[in-house]
């Protein structure tokens, strides 16, 4: 099911459907931080309508729909409520337009620039049957990875090009429908035009989020894990940080275990993980429009982290690991192929550099460029 890409059963399908058939159980409270804030099981929800602020404080997680006998789906409600808030300008989105990803100019192309990342010396956006795709928050902050990834696939497809652009997922996760799917027409266009056939992501993110975008244009979407042959082998601990948009299908979560696995590494497990994870705080972009909320989610879930004893927090979701990263634990936070690469980066700054672009003599200049009508 894909909740922001366009199949979240409308204003009223979602909404209807739990009016019809939450029985009031509250297993979904019990999981769900947002819903113990507002106070009110999901019936009730329904029944008055869910408020913009709440639909804005959703991680569209899929918690409570894994935990919910009935499957309802809260997500689809509140994702779904976005996208009515947003078109009747009942929220002020644009305030939030520095991280559009279609603009010319946004918080990671500005990062970017300013910390001098760029691919220009790999294939970029090159003709071919065969290109990676990492996804925009990997390759804004985490260049070490996206060079070695690339270097590391370079050795099966020697041809493969490299692709710096974003899935579009903000788009929809933001309510911003309509300006999704002319990014999503852009990407398949851009696809076609180069001729790729087999597409490999880094993120789940994109992979959940263009599998299904492409899948009618003929481009096969796989994940940089599933061919994954040699690596560097580990003999640490490591707990899995399993991410939202992996945990009804489970794709990322098997191979990235299967792969640790099979170079030595020890898991161990956190109590919510698969289909049960909790959400890194990062989820429709929360961390944006209720920052309290998300740094709330980032604790409980490096508590639990915490409890496991392992001497490694892996995510192989890029924002999950810099959420994770930036508050201090006592346990070592990577992403997985950090692990399978040998490489050691430390994800602690990342956040506070960011925050530095818009502080200081240049920060109020910065500020006006990614703000710029
Ligand atoms: S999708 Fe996640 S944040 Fe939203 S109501 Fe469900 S469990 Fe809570
Ligand atoms: S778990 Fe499902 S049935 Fe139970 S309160 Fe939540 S939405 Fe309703």
């Amino acid at each position: 099911m894909n909740i922001v890409g366009g199949n979240s059963g409308g204003v009223f399908g979602n909404r209807k459907n739990i009016m019809e058939k939450c029985s009031a159980c509250g297993l979904c409270v019990d999981s769900c931080l947002l819903l113990q804030e507002i106070g009110e099981v999901p019936l009730d929800i329904a029944t008055r309508g869910p408020a913009i602020e709440e639909a804005f404080s959703c991680n569209l997680c899929e918690l409570c729909t894994a935990v919910c006998p009935e499957d309802l789906s809260l997500a689809g409600m509140f994702a779904a409520k976005r996208v009515e808030a947003v078109a009747n300008g009942e929220f002020p989105i644009y305030d939030y337009r520095y991280i559009y990803p279609d603009r010319e100019l946004n918080v990671c192309k500005l990062y970017r620039e300013k910390y001098h990342i760029d691919y220009n010396d790999l294939p970029l956006d090159k003709k071919g049957a065969v290109a990676f795709f990492p996804g925009c928050t990997m390759f804004t902050y985490a260049p070490a990875i996206t060079r070695a990834a690339f270097n590391h696939l370079q050795e099966l497809w020697p041809y493969i090009s490299l692709l710096t652009d974003c899935c579009g997922k903000p788009l929809y996760q933001m309510g911003l429908r309509e300006r999704g799917e002319s990014y999503t027409g852009y990407i398949k266009s851009k696809l076609i035009g180069l001729g790729v056939k087999v597409l490999i992501t880094a993120c789940p993110n994109c992979f959940y989020q263009l599998r299904a975008d492409l899948a009618p244009a003929g481009v096969e979407v796989r994940t940089i894990y599933e061919s994954w042959g040699e690596g560097k082998p580990g003999t640490s601990s490591v707990t899995i940080h399993d991410s939202c948009p992996d945990r009804h299908e489970g794709i990322f979560a098997r191979q990235v275990r299967g792969v640790l696995e099979r170079l030595g590494y020890q898991r161990v497990e956190m109590e919510h993980h698969g289909t049960t994870t909790f959400c890194c705080g990062s989820g429709g972009q929360v961390s944006h429009f209720r920052p309290d909320l998300a740094e709330a989610l980032i604790v409980r879930r490096l508590e639990e982290a915490g409890k496991t004893g392992a001497g490694i927090l892996a995510g192989y979701c890029l924002s999950c690991v810099l959420n994770f990263a930036r508050i201090s634990s006592g346990i070592k936070v990577r992403h997985a192929l950090d692990l399978l690469l040998g490489l050691d980066e430390d994800y602690n700054g990342i956040k506070e550099r960011a925050r530095a672009l818009f502080s200081g003599p240049e920060g109020e200049e910065n500020w006006q460029r990614v703000m710029a009508e």
